[in-house]
């Protein structure tokens, strides 16, 4: 059952919705016949002008948005939406958040008008109870999942939510939740992490080569997401100085453990974009196939 909390927030956002008609939205959800295992991916974002210039990472994602199943909704896991409490979007036309600086007009121009679902919203939170999600209407979409999704779906005529990282949770408590989540995959919803595994923006650099620390955490990953070992994963802070190095600060390698959560025995793990750019940003992605 949804907890108190939720339902209060259910209630307030859609003015006098009674228990009931929720009740019966959360069931149709989950009466809902299964669809096909939607793919999942996790997508190293990088640099912000990766949106908007020409470049290999965003070909990629171009790519797969033409050749992966069309999804009903987007549901994005964001480095950049960071909360006490975990939230997910719930507005009819999510903001376009620019959230960065020293980039140039161009870049703050972009709008990526895709409609948000506020009845999926409602159906997510209804149905992962074992974790308190509440309804937001304040967020929007910022650039962690624009400066992907208008790439892969440039028409913005696939509804987006974001599901908030809760930095008070531990990276297993992130893992949990994730598995939770990952039944809308049965839904036609297609879940995307975007973040990176490798991200020093500290030790960024315009020219030279990648650091040997972050290409050696880079592969260590890579080695540990073959294996499936999310426990290893998610206890990243065991796994030496390379690992220090590579996430000084944990909101960009979570959306990879959120994707690691959702996967599934069916899936092939495949990666894309496995390249170190700015010398300490793994744009290493993630691609879970899904299944018939
Ligand atoms: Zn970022």
């Amino acid at each position: 059952m949804p907890t108190r909390r939720t339902i209060l927030t259910s209630i307030t956002t859609f003015g006098a919705v009674a228990m009931s008609d929720l009740s019966a939205l959360a069931s149709a959800f989950l009466n809902a016949p299964s669809t096909p295992l939607m793919p999942a991916l996790f997508i190293g974002h990088g640099n912000p002008m990766h949106a908007i210039t020409k470049n290999p990472f965003a070909s990629t994602w171009e790519r797969y948005g033409r050749n992966l199943p069309r999804p009903k909704a987007v549901l994005c896991i964001s480095a950049h939406w960071e909360t006490t409490g975990t939230k997910i979007t719930a507005m009819p036309a999510p903001r376009t958040i620019h959230d960065f600086g020293g980039f140039p007009q161009e870049l703050f121009d972009v709008k990526y008008p895709a409609p948000g679902d506020p009845s999926l919203a409602s159906n997510i939170v209804s149905k992962i109870t074992k974790y308190t999600i509440e309804l937001d209407h304040t967020w929007g979409l910022d650039h962690g999942a624009w400066s992907v999704l208008r790439r892969m779906y440039p028409k913005a005529d696939i509804p987006v939510l974001q599901l908030s990282l809760d930095m008070n949770m531990s990276p297993q408590q992130h893992v949990r939740l994730a598995n939770d989540v990952a039944i809308l995959r049965r839904r036609g919803i297609l879940i995307v992490g975007s973040g990176n595994i490798v991200h020093n923006l500290g030790r960024m650099r315009w020219e030279g080569p990648a650091y040997d620390w972050a290409t050696e955490f880079d592969l260590t990953s890579k080695r540990l997401i073959e294996q499936r070992d999310i426990a290893k994963l998610a206890a990243y802070e065991t796994l030496g100085t390379a690992a220090r190095m590579a996430i000084p600060t944990r909101e960009h390698y979570l959306p990879m453990l959120y994707i690691m959560g959702v996967a599934d025995s069916k899936d092939d793990l495949t990666f894309f974009n496995e390249s170190i750019d700015l010398g300490s940003v793994s744009m290493r992605s993630i691609l879970l196939s899904g299944a018939s």
